[in-house]
């Protein structure tokens, strides 16, 4: 009779539950795991962190809509993923995490590495199990995969103890388990529909906002049609961008502020009415706003703010029944009414403002220059992953996505670090599902730093992933570099150097020097240009641009702090 250890068993449930890619760092008790998932035809992709191994396995689950897994030691090592576990249960990504734990015989002995771990994951998981025995593995494993998916997806984790991977058993008696398989879609009630667009209908100030959610739904070709047919103006969420294409002539992006402050009827599609969206209230939303609301999850609804209509259902079908709704009864917003023309009136003076800042380009750069020219030199199908404050913040205005989940930020989360992971995750998708699509990684150079030896895993994997740092030498900001170099000759940096100031004009891009290679110091926009051409001739690993911009460039003054007060 053939026998079969815990690592294969393990290794070859997630090969027949149509998993692909793991992220992880191997050690004690899970190194023959990782050899197992690379027989079992798994791709393994060994990380420098585990908090970015874990970024990394939840991007390819947003970006293919089947968990991504992370592997990870007993222990410390499973306490490395929490940011991570935490970052994609509350961006709703499916992710599956796996950690090895101590030994059985060793627990509550004081174990190598003992620690709780299926407790401990739990605040951050759907489902955090430990299969009780090597027979079981393959049904946890499925069921791990189904809460990641199903419903509002999220995060599972699995605990296995060392001697349990080890452990070999006969494989006649592992009972066979079924398949996940697709997700059920859930379809709307038709009387809702109905009832949406009467609402609608009725709106002076009607205003469409797309959010992560439909993205992940693959409601874009739902949604672009309904602005399309319709006329409506489209407000994109961060990660919302490219739902409906950011070039769009019905994006009131540049228009955000005033869309959200006066629109009289809101129809939230996959999107959240938290911090992000200022809570839906006031003083960032009408008072008397309706709320038309659409989500897959039921615990969603009228959250924050009571919705006019609200609908537990998946995007896809639910906007396609809007659409045919809204064609039975031939309704086309006027493009010639008052909230258009205060619509356009307020983005055409908002392309003024940005375009004033465009065109300084004396060195030392900014912002907007900066992207502006970036944007103009990237290909426009192009993955874009961004994090930093400014960075991240004002890039989002100006580099543009023109399809769904083609943008991985900081997130519902707000998490700085995650950018390295989410680039090599998305640039394996690109490598097995785009091959000529490009992965712009930018960054601010304090997130850079969160997980700068990831490049290493870059090179490794031979992903050619075009890293951008913007590098203001500092969080938020920077100080020049003679205001630098009096601060440091200071006695003790600890007292003098002000919490938000890293090193002036760090030379991020001679990491490049590690493989090698060389990177791109740019303090031009001439150099910049030059930069990217280069950087994307690059196919076989990873290319580094240092944008060195003025330490305290800014954003253009806003009319709200970007957190909404509380008056509570
Ligand atoms: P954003 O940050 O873009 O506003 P959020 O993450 O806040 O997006 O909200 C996304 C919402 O989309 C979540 O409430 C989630 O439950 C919902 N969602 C996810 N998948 C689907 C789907 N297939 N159909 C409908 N809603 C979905
Ligand atoms: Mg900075």
């Amino acid at each position: 009779m053939s026998t079969i250890d815990g690592n294969t068993v393990l290794a070859r449930s997630l090969k027949e539950q149509g998993i692909e890619y793991v992220f992880g760092i191997v050690g004690f008790p899970v190194i023959e795991f990782g050899m197992a998932c690379q027989t079992e035809g798994l791709n393994y992709i060994g990380m420098r962190n585990e908090q970015a191994a874990c970024y990394a396995a939840q991007a390819i689950g947003y970006l293919t809509g089947k968990p991504g897994v992370c592997l990870v030691v007993s222990g410390p090592g499973l306490l490395h993923t929490y940011g991570g576990m935490a970052n994609a249960q509350i961006n709703c990504w499916p992710l599956l995490v796996i950690g090895g734990s101590a030994p059985q015989d060793h627990e509550g002995i004081g174990g190598f590495q003992e620690c709780n771990q299926v407790e401990l994951s739990r605040p951050y998981c759907k489902y955090s199990a430990r299969p009780p025995s090597v027979g079981l593995i393959p049904m946890h494993v499925e069921k791990a995969i189904r809460y990641t998916m199903y419903g509002r997806p999220g995060v599972a984790y699995i605990d296995l103890p060392g001697n349990m991977l080890s452990l070999q058993v006969e494989e006649e008696k592992i009972p066979r388990q079924y398949l996940v398989g697709d997700v059920p879609i859930i379809h709307p009630q038709p009387s809702l529909i109905k009832k949406a667009v009467d609402v609608l209908i009725q709106a002076k100030r009607p205003l469409i906002i797309t959010g992560k959610g439909a993205a992940y739904a693959n409601a874009n070709i739902e949604c672009t049609s309904l602005v399309n047919y319709t006329n409506l103006p489209f407000l994109p969420s961060p990660m919302g961008k490219g739902v409906v294409p950011d070039v769009h002539k019905n994006s009131v992006a540049s228009a955000r502020s005033t869309a959200l402050q006066k629109a009289d009827v809101v129809l939230l599609l996959g999107a959240r009415l938290n911090w992000i969206l200022h809570f839906g209230r006031p003083p960032r939303f009408d008072p008397n706003v309706k709320v038309i609301q659409i989500d897959i999850c039921a615990e969603e609804l009228n959250n924050s703010v009571k919705s006019e209509v609200a609908i537990q259902a998946d995007l896809k079908p639910s906007v396609l029944m809007l659409l045919e709704e809204v064609q039975k009864r031939r309704f086309v917003f006027d493009g010639k009414s008052d909230w258009w023309t205060l619509l356009n009136e307020k983005c055409e003076a908002n392309r003024k403002a940005v375009q004033s800042m465009i065109d300084i380009i004396e060195p030392p750069l900014n912002y907007y220059t900066v992207f502006h020219h970036l944007q103009e030199a990237i290909p426009d199908n192009s993955i874009i992953v961004s994090e930093g404050a400014n960075t991240m913040d004002i890039g989002r205005s100006i580099l543009l996505n023109n399809l769904p989940r083609h943008r991985l930020d900081a997130g519902t989360f707000g998490t700085m670090g995650v950018g390295l992971g989410f680039a090599i995750a998305a640039a394996l998708y690109c490598r097995d599902y785009a091959p000529k699509k490009r992965v712009i990684c930018v960054e601010g150079d304090s997130a850079f730093g969160f997980s700068g030896m990831e490049i290493e895993t870059m090179f490794r994997h031979k992903l050619p992933i075009v890293l951008v740092i913007v590098n203001n030498s500092g969080i938020y900001n920077g100080v020049p570099k003679d205001v630098y170099s009096e601060i440091r000759e200071m006695d003790k940096p600890s007292r003098s150097v002000p919490p938000t100031i890293l090193t002036t004009v760090t030379r991020y891009e001679t990491m490049m020097n590690m493989f090698e290679k060389k990177g791109h110091l740019v303090t031009t926009i001439p150099e910049l240009k030059q930069a990217v051409k280069d950087s994307l001739a690059v196919q076989d690993g990873p290319s580094m641009i240092n944008v060195i911009i003025n330490p305290s460039a800014d954003r253009k003054p806003q009319a709200f702090n970007w957190l909404t007060e509380s008056k509570l």
